[in-house]
């Protein structure tokens, strides 16, 4: 057993205190991992505050860890001590089923285990459900560990291991690229890494945010048009305009007016997670035969490809590192939108 320095919550209203958590025994195909840096993602402050219902407390959130290796079983091998590495929200699956198979893990048919607040078998995890990244060290199985390249520096890459693949996965699903036109409603931690992966695809990317507060970020991350929704007009001036709209907004929206943008054969997909089911018109759909989806993160061969992406276009995560004794401030700031664009905790200040 290996015991690593975690910050943890205990109830829904209760706030992050430093503890100590065990974690378990090298098998012969895990990796032990320094962690270096955490991202803080909305999802972390869902299932901390039980606004899904179903957390199981302690809490130790986190599912962007960047770190390095510290040690490897004796069968690992595509990792050596000393690598660069990333885990994001999942640490194992199935491995059999026909998503799994093919590479798409987190739509495994018997449930991945998420990075945290899965219950496993207590060799697993001592405590018997899954703890995350706001610690100093985690045990994962190789499968699930993806490889940094050189090119992006540990903090900034931390936050592509969840909000990258989540925005990488929908905007090749749906073909993403040159000539094709994509909204992105809420430049947030997921929303300002889609505009840079997007614009980087080659798409003609649009920001539908609900201030121009941002404005300038948005054209520097690389997109053409940036609007504010407190703007009605825009909703008549960009009917019928998007090929994709992608909605990273974590408060609910008023989904139909949105809908309203797609042109002929469009696609919303949903990322952001609010509580409350969405109203959607039939007619909305029917006018211009559009679709409303959902996506959830990326597979693991994915999010490598997503990695390798980012390194290849110079693209890394807008950042502000925080010490971890700053976790319940930084959530305040995630909530309040006043984060630019995502808190990073530094592993080694725990
Ligand atoms: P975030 O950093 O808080 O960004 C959300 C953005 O939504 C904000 O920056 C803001 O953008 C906009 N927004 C927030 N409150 C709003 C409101 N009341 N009205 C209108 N716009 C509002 O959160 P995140 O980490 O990017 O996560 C976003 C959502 O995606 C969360 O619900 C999270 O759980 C979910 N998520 C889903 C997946 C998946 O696989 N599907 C993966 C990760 C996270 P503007 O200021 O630009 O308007
Ligand atoms: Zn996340």
């Amino acid at each position: 057993m290996t015991t690593a320095a975690a910050y943890s919550v205990s109830a829904p209203d209760g706030r992050f205190t430093k503890t100590t958590i065990e974690r378990r025994e090298l098998g012969p195909h895990d990796v032990l991992i320094d962690i270096k840096y955490a991202g803080i993602c909305h999802s972390d402050i869902h299932t901390a505050r039980n606004e899904w219902r179903g957390t199981k407390y302690p809490c130790v959130p986190g599912h962007e860890i960047a770190g390095l290796v510290a040690a490897v079983g004796s069968q690992v091998t595509k990792y050596q001590v000393g690598d660069r590495v990333g885990v994001g929200c999942m640490v194992d699956s199935c491995g059999e089923c026909e998503p799994c198979v093919f590479g798409d893990q987190q739509y495994c048919e018997r449930g991945a285990t998420m990075t945290y607040n899965t219950t496993v078998a207590e060799e697993l995890q001592p405590g018997g459900h899954t703890l995350g990244g706001y610690s100093t060290r985690i045990v994962v199985t190789e499968g699930f560990v993806v490889g940094i390249p050189e090119g992006i520096g540990l903090d900034e890459a931390a936050p592509l291991l969840c909000a990258g693949v989540t925005l990488f996965s929908p905007l090749r699903h749906w073909n993403a690229g040159p000539g094709k036109r994509v909204a992105i409603i809420g430049m947030g931690g997921l929303g300002h890494v889609g505009v840079k992966i997007a614009a980087a695809m080659g798409a003609e990317v649009t920001v539908l945010s609900h201030s121009l507060s941002k404005q300038d970020d948005g054209k520097r991350f690389g997109a053409h048009h940036y609007y504010a929704t407190d703007d009605r007009q825009i909703f008549r001036d960009l009917r019928g305009r998007f090929d994709l709209i992608i909605n990273t907004v974590s408060a609910d929206l008023p989904i139909d007016t949105y809908l309203r943008l797609l042109k002929l054969d469009g696609t919303l997909v949903m990322l952001g997670l609010p509580e409350n089911p969405l109203v959607v018109r039939p007619f909305s759909l029917t006018a211009a035969r559009r679709s409303v989806a959902g996506s959830n993160i990326g597979g693991i061969p994915q999010t490598q490809e997503m990695l390798d992406f980012c390194a290849e276009h110079g693209i890394g995560a807008e950042i502000e590192v925080i010490s971890a004794d700053r976790i319940d401030d930084a959530y305040e700031r995630v909530i309040a939108s006043d984060v630019r664009y995502r808190f990073v905790i530094d592993a080694a200040t725990m």
